[in-house]
């Protein structure tokens, strides 16, 4: 990407933050959906931010758009789910695995934000094993019939599209991969409220009941699902890990300007040592998470500029796994550590922190819990041999 587009697109992420921070605050304070993101973002041309300009995308590379879920991330980890859901794993898999009729369909109402896509992996009875799904389809005629559900879906609600993942009909054979519309009859979906943090985000659980989908929505071959999948993942997850560093970014800044002001036994609190240990703390963590996303970022850009090197597709692989694990960890501890240094307003929702300190738990949940995505470091540092669940 050019570097006067770059600029030009942080600054369009400014601005949408800035605009967004009242509306978001006033929204997280009633616990109500923010229906004002959407708007917001298609004003200043955010919903393709990674899709190439040909597409009606702003023609980001993972680095520069990592900068700007960062940002975003500033604003909540609930504003920048959305980023996730619509542009990493959904619109990313259709740009990566779609034909170049459904490229034509659907990118570009979708960077206009005529239509916002998601991702449905999750089932019920399928969270970190996705070889337990039990969402299913069969051909009928020039159709597929899917039944099942899916799922904590991040904008399934309100997306026009859903990157959605099932078996064939009594598992003869592997999983693929759907562009599920969900204008069409037999979808159904239904809120999951209330839930702990994220409080303005949308997240859905949807049924499909003989759901018929033309032919031309499957997405890559028959069978190649769960490669559609796993890809999708590695830029999700470094869009979570991004998002991470944005609320630590968050977290210092707050801390900093309040430790500041606050007096407390005749002085500042920022001049108590223990204090300082906090603010140490969080600053460790994000100059450490600063230096995995971008690393992260920089290996996915080397591996989508290369799509037959299976040893720079390992390495992106793994570099998102470990950012991902790494940043969402340390921005639970920073929130926390930042809800510590705000004292008794640290616990309340009208401040900062204690909205970081409930939204980034779920960092440590989706696109890969803490366990899986360690257990999938161990393998990579180990070896295929090792791997603790196939
Ligand atoms: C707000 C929110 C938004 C979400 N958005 C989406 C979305 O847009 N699309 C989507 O598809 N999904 C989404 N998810 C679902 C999320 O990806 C799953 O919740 C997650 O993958 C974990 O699956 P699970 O909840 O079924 O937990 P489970 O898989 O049942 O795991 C429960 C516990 O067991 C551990 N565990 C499981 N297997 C192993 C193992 N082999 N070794 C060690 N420990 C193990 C897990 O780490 C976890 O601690 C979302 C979830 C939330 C909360």
């Amino acid at each position: 990407m050019e570097r006067a587009e770059r600029d030009r697109l942080l600054q369009d992420v400014e601005a949408f933050c800035r605009a967004l921070r009242p509306i978001e605050e006033q929204c997280y304070l009633q616990r109500r959906f923010n229906d004002q993101l959407l708007p917001l973002a298609r004003v200043h041309g955010l919903l393709g931010m990674p899709v190439p300009v040909v597409h009606g995308g702003r023609g980001a590379d993972m680095v520069t758009y990592a900068r700007a879920l960062a940002r975003i991330g500033q604003e909540g980890t609930g504003v920048r789910t959305f980023f996730s859901g619509h542009s990493s794993i959904g619109q990313g898999p259709i740009l990566a695995w779609g034909n170049d009729e459904q490229k034509r369909r659907l990118l570009p109402p979708s960077t206009r934000g005529e239509i916002v896509c998601a991702f449905g992996l999750t089932e019920p009875e399928a969270g970190s094993n996705p070889r337990e799904l039990a969402m299913t389809y069969r051909r009928r005629g020039d159709e597929f019939l899917l039944n099942g559900e899916k799922y904590l879906i991040s904008n399934g609600g309100i997306a026009g599209v859903i990157v959605t993942f099932a078996y064939p009909e009594g598992r003869t054979g592997r999983i693929s991969a759907f562009l599920v519309e969900t204008g069409r009859p037999g979808f159904s979906s239904e809120s999951l409220e209330p839930k702990v943090g994220n409080v303005t985000a949308d997240t859905v659980r949807f049924a499909l009941r003989d759901y018929a989908l033309p032919a031309a929505n499957l997405l890559g071959a028959e069978g190649e699902g769960l490669a559609i999948a796993m890809d999708a993942l590695v830029g999700g997850r470094l869009s979570v890990a991004a998002g991470c560093l944005g609320v630590i970014e968050d977290c210092l800044a707050e801390v900093v300007r309040y430790a500041k002001a606050r007096h407390q036994h005749g002085k500042p609190i920022a001049r108590h040592q223990l204090v300082q240990e906090h603010i140490t703390a969080i600053e460790m963590h994000r100059i450490t998470t600063e230096a995995l996303v971008f690393l992260a970022a920089e290996a996915r850009d080397a591996s989508l500029a290369a799509p037959g090197d299976s040893t720079l597709r390992a390495r992106a692989d793994r570099l998102a796994a470990q950012a991902k694990l790494h940043a969402a960890r340390a921005a639970c501890d920073a929130a926390d550590r930042s809800v510590q240094v705000f004292g008794g307003r640290g616990f309340l929702e009208a401040f900062r922190p204690g909205r970081h300190f409930q939204d980034a738990r779920v960092a440590r949940l989706y696109e890969g819990t803490d366990e899986i995505l360690t257990l999938k470091i161990a393998a990579a540092v180990l070896g295929k041999d090792y791997q603790a669940f196939r």
